[in-house]
């Protein structure tokens, strides 16, 4: 097995150029040689025909002495390298040489003009009729010179072949390395990429035709690659930037409380403290181990039938106790039973993190209302708020991970910039989708339709 590509195409270039060649030389050498041949026939039959005509006049001038006609006829006719025959039946009348004239006449199987092989020869036969008798005039010839004329001709073609294979192996090869000119240039410009510079790209001009779609394929690639190595190195930036903060609080409030004595009162203050950071810190990672998890498709939704309306009505339960705690009030309409077939914890966490927000990001004395609805299709669960609502610019992107409209106020309320991140991912992961419509001051309404 050959492994190297130039190669390859130029065994394959050079053994269909062999076989042509072969084909061709071949066609040309049996034309040639039926050409010999029926050149060969021809003059033999005019010489068979002329020694009938001859030996009819003998026999005029002989008064029908049929071998003494024949013996003129046959010394009249001056051959080169041939012999010449009349034959009266199977009796030979007279020869120009020693050949067996009765076999040649036999083999001829009757016809009034023919050519035909011999052993070593050629010959043609001419039968003709004198004084009511039928008499046969042969001529032959050996095929010598036909042979060694064709023998010239293979030699100078065996000569040919591998001096035409040799030049045509050459050209291949130049060809087939000339043609992989590109590839060569775009394997080095590819080994010089790595995962610090994926923002370069492959250039091979135009002149390259069909490698310059897959030089387009391996840039688009490429720009892929680049985009999700700048959103993983953006993650993680992001990740480590919000994990240092609640860290930060943790040991700083350990460091403070354990440079002296305390009251018990302190302690347990301080430990609250650090309660609450643990707190925090266990849900940015659970949020963010999800999300890797998501990310690499690893998470398998536990599929289960539950009823919709009993799970947005647990989940504003939940809530309550933090609505109230904000005086906001909590409406849940979602009276009709919805069976629905999905992962029942996945979707609860999704329906928290709305509802949450929606409590967040609502002043007090403003109203969140959540709504489901039933459909042939599939269901439609609807949270609505009057809270600070979303500007367009940033709606853009509440989707997005770590992003926050308000990093101040956000973080104060104890986001990450996760939940709705979280709420796309578990939503497109049941075949659905999220959509925000909201206006500054306005409030805010997130609708996410689940098919069935
Ligand atoms: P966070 O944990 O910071 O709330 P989210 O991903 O849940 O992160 O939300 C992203 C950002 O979208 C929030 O920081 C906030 O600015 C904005 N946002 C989300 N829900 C609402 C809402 N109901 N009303 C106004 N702004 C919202």
């Amino acid at each position: 097995m050959i492994r190297s590509f130039r190669l390859r195409l130029t065994v394959w270039y050079v053994g269909c150029f062999a076989a042509l060649f072969a084909l061709l030389t071949a066609g040309l050498y049996g034309v040639l040689s039926r050409a010999l041949t029926s050149r060969l026939d021809e003059s033999l039959l005019s010489q068979a025909a002329t020694a009938s005509a001859l030996f009819q006049d003998e026999m005029e001038e002989t008064r029908n002495d049929p071998a003494k006609s024949a013996e003129e006829a046959v010394t009249n006719m001056r051959l080169r390298a041939g012999k010449v025959a009349v034959l009266d039946g199977a009796r030979v009348l007279a020869a120009s040489g020693p050949f067996d004239a009765v076999a040649a006449a036999r083999l001829s199987g009757g016809a009034k003009e023919s050519a035909y092989s011999i052993p070593g020869a050629r010959a043609a036969v001419c039968r003709f009729s004198s004084n009511g008798r039928a008499y046969v005039a042969v001529a032959a010839e050996p095929l010598d010179a036909i042979e060694t004329d064709l023998a010239a001709i293979r030699r100078a073609m065996f000569l040919a072949f591998p001096l035409i294979l040799a030049i045509a192996g050459a050209g291949g090869y130049w060809f087939a390395t000339r043609g992989m000119a590109p590839l060569d240039a775009m394997a080095a410009q590819a080994r010089r990429i790595t995962g610090s510079n994926l923002d370069a790209r492959l250039e091979i001009g135009d002149a390259a035709g069909e490698l310059t779609a897959l030089a387009d394929s391996f840039n688009e690639l490429l720009g892929r690659l680049d985009q999700s190595f700048d959103n993983m190195r953006r993650f993680v930036a992001d990740a480590s930037h919000e994990l240092r903060t609640p860290v930060a609080v943790i040991r700083g409030e350990a460091d403070v409380t354990l440079a002296k004595e305390r009251s018990a009162a302190e302690y347990k203050e301080s430990l609250a403290i650090i309660l609450d950071e643990s707190r925090r810190l266990s849900r940015l990672v659970d949020d963010l181990l999800n999300l890797a998890r998501a990310d690499a498709g690893r998470v398998k939704l536990q599929a289960q039938e539950f009823y919709w309306n009993d799970l947005l009505s647990e989940c504003c339960r939940s809530v309550q106790s933090l609505a109230v705690a904000r005086q906001i009030e909590l409406e849940c309409r979602c009276a009709a039973e919805t069976p629905f077939w999905g992962d029942e914890e996945l979707l609860r966490r999704m329906t928290l993190n709305l509802l949450d927000n929606a409590i967040r990001y609502t002043p007090p004395g403003g109203k969140v209302l959540a709504e489901l609805e039933g459909r042939i299709d599939g269901v439609r669960i609807r949270i609505s708020d009057t809270g600070i609502g979303i500007g367009a610019d940033a709606a853009a992107h509440v989707f997005e991970r770590f992003f926050r409209a308000d990093k101040a106020r956000s973080r104060g309320n104890g986001g990450f910039g996760l939940g709705l991140a979280i709420v796309k991912w578990i939503a497109e992961s049941h075949r659905g989708a999220v959509e925000l419509a909201s206006r500054p001051g306005a409030g805010s309404t997130f609708t996410v339709t689940l098919p069935r």
